[in-house]
């Protein structure tokens, strides 16, 4: 099991491999994380989402898909474009949130990548829900067959956090009765 930390913060200054944005399908930026991301790294990362689009995604990148980019100016080498799910009430799209955790992290070991950064994907402009996108993410990532060793959550505000505390909490005492 690689071993994940949890820190508040912002995404953009953590010292990592590769960090990973929670972007929409055109990849040419938004607001929330992806806007920091590319306020921050400069627009090399943007330059490189517009050759994607161009050359390999020329509808957009699916939800649940990842990609990687330069991070530009961040102090990462990398930054991992993901698309979370619109949140739906109606809908269980949890799989294509759990589809961006792997994704990011078979693209990550492609690179060689030995730590990674997430954002709580979709839980901001997306709509997800905290405690459910909490569930999703730590369990998947904590599930992951992956050689990146140091996999962090970088929560912006101190309610995910607490959020992410619980939920990593109580994963990690079902795993340790079951292991
Ligand atoms: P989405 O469209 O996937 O919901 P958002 O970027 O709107 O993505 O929000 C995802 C999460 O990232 C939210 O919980 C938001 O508070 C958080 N967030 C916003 N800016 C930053 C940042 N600079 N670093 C880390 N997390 C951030």
């Amino acid at each position: 099991m690689p071993r994940v930390d949890l820190i508040q913060g912002d995404i953009t200054v953590v010292e990592v491999d590769a960090v990973v944005n929670a972007a929409n399908s055109s990849l040419l930026g938004g607001g929330g994380v992806d806007g920091a991301i590319h306020r921050n790294g400069g627009p090399s990362i943007l330059e490189e989402c517009q050759r994607i689009r161009r050359e390999q995604h020329s509808e957009g990148l699916p939800t649940g898909r990842a990609v990687a980019t330069t991070a530009g100016k961040l102090p990462a080498r990398w930054v991992i474009h993901t698309v979370g799910p619109v949140y739906s009430a109606t809908e269980d799209r949890s799989h294509l949130l759990a589809s961006c955790h792997t994704e990011s992290l078979r693209v990550a070991d492609d690179l060689g990548a030995g730590s990674i950064a997430f954002p709580a994907i979709s839980t901001g402009i997306y709509g997800y829900p905290l405690e459910a996108a909490a569930d999703v993410a730590l369990s998947t990532v904590t599930d992951s067959n992956t050689d990146v060793d140091l996999i962090m959550f970088v929560l912006f505000e101190e309610r995910a956090m607490r959020v992410f505390e619980a939920t990593l909490g109580r994963i990690q005492r079902v795993k340790g009765r079951t292991s």
